[in-house]
């Protein structure tokens, strides 16, 4: 069966869905995007998902060209014209066509593209191993706001992890131009001390990730401290346990870090900790509340 999009109102088949090459989204990155898990043919966290896409709309000033689009159902009806049960969603709004500069004229009819993709999870084996990453030579710049948008600019991340993968490590961990540690290319980092998780602050530079909220929310149920603030590569000695997080992957232990110097960091043990592992059962629980 060929993959079906949705594209503007209409669900058709992946060789007819087209945009096109005046889209600002493809000349100045200027769209937004989110990227969803379904587990069981549910999505999972979708309103989340959506208010984040929405409240960043209006902080680019495509707020008012998505009122109206159910997004929601958009999703919905990609994924059931798919069949897919356990996929991967990527929501995309842009700009769309208009032959004005986004600076000078009035956006255009807004570009809305969904598309479902089966997923296949990272073996058990990848979970009990957990991630190696690499300081990236990018920066995410703490000062500005994109850095806290989900937005189709999104080639500090690529690049970042293009140089990770390069290395044969798992993810690249960026920091901001402070030289704090800010987030991952496509997930946010938490840090486990003395029974309680760290994690950088929001105004570190970071997306505010679905999951890291969750797993914030999770924590406090389980009475495990948070605290938020300024991490510096330096404290990384003294961590226990650290993960990362985002929507596709949940949480993912993180046991080691390739420094700058190209040195190995180990944290803790280098094994994945009992505070990950608890979250990690705890957000599969609520996976399974939530889409069983
Ligand atoms: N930071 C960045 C840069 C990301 O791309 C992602 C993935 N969306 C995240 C953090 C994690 O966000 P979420 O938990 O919403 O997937």
């Amino acid at each position: 069966m060929a993959e079906i999009i949705y594209l503007n109102d209409k669900l058709v088949p992946r060789a007819r869905a087209r945009i096109s090459v005046f889209d600002w989204g493809f000349l100045y990155g200027y769209g937004l995007f989110e990227t969803m898990r379904a587990y069981r043919g549910e999505i999972f966290l979708l309103e989340r998902h959506l208010k984040r896409l929405m409240d960043s709309a209006q902080v680019i000033g495509l707020g008012p060209a998505l009122v109206g689009i159910d997004l929601g159902k958009a999703c919905y009806d990609t994924l059931r014209a798919n069949n897919l049960d356990e996929a991967r969603l990527r929501l995309t709004v842009s700009g769309g066509e208009t032959d004005a500069f986004p600076w000078v004229g009035g956006g255009g009819t807004p570009t809305v593209v969904v598309t479902a993709r089966p997923y296949t999870p990272f073996p058990a084996e990848k979970y009990e191993q957990g991630f190696r990453v690499g300081i990236a030579s990018l920066r995410r710049p703490r000062h500005s706001p994109v850095s806290r948008l989900k937005s189709t600019s999104y080639l500090t991340s690529v690049l970042a992890r293009m140089e990770a993968a390069a290395h044969g490590l798992d993810e690249a961990l960026l920091l901001n131009e402070d030289g704090c540690i800010a987030e991952g290319g496509g997930c946010n980092v938490f840090f486990v001390r003395k029974s309680g998780l760290v994690a950088p602050s929001l105004d570190s530079g970071i997306l505010p990730g679905i999951t890291r909220g969750v797993v914030m929310e999770l924590a406090k149920a389980l009475g495990i401290g948070v605290r938020e603030g300024d991490l510096r590569l330096s404290d990384l000695g003294h961590f226990d346990e650290a993960f990362v997080t985002n929507a596709i992957i949940g949480l993912m232990p993180l046991v080691a870090v390739k420094g700058e110097k190209g040195q190995d960091i180990v944290i803790g043990d280098g094994r994945p900790g009992k505070i990950t592992k608890s979250l990690m059962a705890a957000y599969k629980e609520m996976v399974e509340r939530e889409t069983g």
